[in-house]
């Protein structure tokens, strides 16, 4: 048989969509004070979160909109199709007061700055209870009491209270982000969680709620093809456990999409370890009939016309912030100039500076030159000349090899992406080896300046360059094949490793049981000990778990290749062994942290030392 749902039920399923916890209560009641163009929005919650309050100085409604906006699909924002297809509010669907009402008490009070009384209307479950003028500042509150207390399973679906806290602390932010002019002010329980004030540049923003320093923070400002991508990408060195600290606007909504994340990883492919996520801030603008925001109730996803052009683009704008960003990390000794003796002036010159030597690191390098390691040269090839050598696109390593997964229009990938005025390799300083330490640290000079490199860390970071790069460069046939013996459990795991390890030029073949042959390796990794590569790959690759598909799985050989054969902590080099691999770095790109994402090099500047001995 079939029936009509009565009309709370209805509002009650509807509810489902938007109303799933605390979190989307406060996502949408914010998003309509920052419609309602409001400059202060405060957000208190108390009561295991199940008490919510919105309150802001926004436009107000007058009395009969505030009974219309209770009201399912009721909205001031559109009124036809052509309105949606040019949406500029976050909200749009009409549904977010009445979904909320139909789960809770909720009263809302509003008052246009233009009328004398604000208007009060308590509403039960969906239920209009009581509607009388009151006396209120201009603006909207809205306060929700027991939230779900209609719908238990709702209710037990909740996670603990720190965790929905989490929730809707990170729903908060994601607007906050967006909107950094509107300030912000979020208490649980009488507490300040969050309290931002209005009017703050975005930089500013992104700096203090996400905690950064603002050396850390790389600037993205990037248009191409009616796309313009902007915001902040954090340092490789700040990438956190987890993805919470990514942050995607498409035309000032937040929006949670899988392929914007990994285009950004992308970027960072090779700069961050696996299982390691860079944090940014990115604010996508596209021409509004570019996009439908209209696929999801809760308005987080977006579908772009043209997906891959938008997602290469994003990808490109963060490869080339991070290749045009400073990528030696200044040392951060402990401050001892004088307050008020600020040095913006030295700090300046500083970037000048360095930002040129960091520029040196851009330029595509000569093919690594495969004089084996141990052997120094101490003749270097004059650096002008080298730069003309090769000019491969930088795109290659940044966007991390994986070609296939770009814009697929030529114009849009194909471009040269190097600053064409470069100035010439041999009129910045080139770093002088000067030593070792511990046999573990190279020290050096550039300039006037001090640079310690990590041996251990930048030669791994050269070896994986390279390796990526020349992938399937010179393999050399082995007279007598290495025999590798792995464990009996390991033998899936080896299967699914061998054509990774083919791929990277390890010709490998089963001989039965467990034992298996490698027949070839790749040339500049002939000094590698084949047998224990792998062995160590196969354990690390158990205690890691599943191994996922086959690029991952690529990546995470290439990282344990070069960290198998990059020179070693502890091992004493010669001067010219020094100063060959400080050479291969320069002319390398992007050295700046190994594949594990730790710094290979730090430089403290000759200003720093002044400071030090208190010379200035
Ligand atoms: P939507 O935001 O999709 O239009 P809502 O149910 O969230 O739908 O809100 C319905 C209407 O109520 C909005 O279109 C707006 O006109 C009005 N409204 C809601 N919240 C506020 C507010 N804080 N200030 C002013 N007007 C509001
Ligand atoms: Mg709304």
């Amino acid at each position: 048989m079939i029936v009509r749902l009565p009309k709370d039920l209805i509002d009650q399923i509807a509810a489902g969509e938007v109303v799933v916890r605390p979190a989307s209560v406060v996502k949408e009641l914010v998003e309509n004070s920052i419609d309602a163009q409001a400059r202060h929005i405060y957000i208190s919650v108390d009561n295991a979160l199940r008490d919510i309050a919105v309150g802001d100085d926004g436009s107000g409604m007058a009395r009969a909109d505030a009974r219309l906006a209770l009201e399912r699909h009721a909205t001031s924002k559109i009124r036809s199709l052509e309105d949606l297809q040019a949406i500029r509010t976050r909200g749009f669907r009409g549904e977010a007061l009445p979904s909320i009402a139909a789960v809770s008490r909720l009263t809302l009070t509003t008052r246009r700055p233009e009328d004398l009384a604000a208007t009060c209307i308590v509403v039960e479950g969906g239920q209009v209870k009581e509607e009388k003028p009151i006396g209120a500042p201009p603006g909207t509150k809205v306060v929700v009491r027991d939230l779900f207390f209609n719908t238990p399973a709702r209710l037990k679906f909740l996670k603990s209270p720190a965790t929905e806290l989490g929730q809707l602390t990170r729903a908060v932010v994601r607007q906050a982000l967006a909107s950094p002019s509107v300030a912000f002010r979020l208490v649980n329980r009488g507490r300040a969680f969050l309290d931002l004030p209005a009017d703050q540049s975005l930089r500013s923003r992104v700096q203090q709620v996400l905690g950064l320093d603002p050396k850390d923070m790389i600037a993205v400002d990037f248009e191409k093809y009616g796309v313009r991508v902007e915001g902040f990408v954090a340092k490789p060195i700040e990438a956190r456990r987890d993805r919470r600290h990514q942050f995607f606007f498409v035309n000032g909504r937040p929006v949670a999409d899988r392929t914007m994340a990994f285009a950004v990883e992308q970027a960072y492919e090779g700069l961050v370890p696996s299982q390691r996520y860079p944090v940014v801030v990115l604010l996508v603008e596209i021409a509004p009939d570019e996009v439908d925001v209209n696929v999801h109730p809760s308005k987080e996803e977006v579908r772009f016309r043209d997906q891959k052009k938008v997602v290469g683009l994003l990808n490109r704008a963060v490869a080339e912030a991070l290749r045009a960003a400073d990528l030696l990390p200044e040392m951060r000794l402990a401050e001892s100039r004088p307050p008020g003796r600020g040095s913006s002036r030295d700090r300046t010159q500083f970037e000048k500076k360095f930002e040129q030597a960091g520029r040196s690191l851009l330029v595509p390098g000569p093919p690594y030159k495969e004089a084996p390691a141990a052997v120094g040269r101490v003749e270097t090839t004059a650096p002008s000349a080298r730069g003309q050598e090769r000019p491969a696109p930088a795109d290659e390593t940044v966007a991390g090899g994986d070609r296939s997964k770009e814009p697929p229009e030529p114009s849009a990938s194909s471009e040269l992406v190097a600053p064409p005025d470069q100035p010439p390799l041999d009129q910045i300083a080139h770093p002088r080896a000067l030593g070792q330490v511990a046999d573990t640290y190279i020290v050096a000079q550039v300039g006037e300046d001090l640079l310690v490199i990590d041996q251990h860390a930048a030669h791994e970071r050269l070896l994986y360059l390279k390796a990526c790069e020349r992938e399937r460069s010179a393999t050399q046939s082995l007279l007598v094949p290495i025999a590798v013996e792995v464990r009996p459990s390991d033998r899936p795991l080896m299967e699914q490793l061998i054509p990774v390890l083919e791929r990277l030029g390890f010709e490998t073949e089963s001989f039965g049981g467990q034992s298996f042959v490698v027949r070839s390796i790749p040339a500049m990794f002939e000094q590698i000990d084949v047998p224990t590569l792998i062995n160590d790959l196969l354990d690390e690759l158990a205690r890691e778990g599943p191994v996922g598909e086959f690029e991952k799985l690529r990546e995470r050989v290439l990282t344990s290749l070069a960290c198998h054969a990059a020179i070693k902590a502890g091992q004493r080099l010669g001067v010219e062994e020094m100063q060959q691999l400080i050479d291969d770095l320069m002319a390398a790109r992007l050295s700046y942290t190994c594949p594990h994402g730790r710094p290979t090099m730090i430089l403290i500047t000759r200003d720093q030392l002044d400071r030090q001995f208190k010379r200035k």
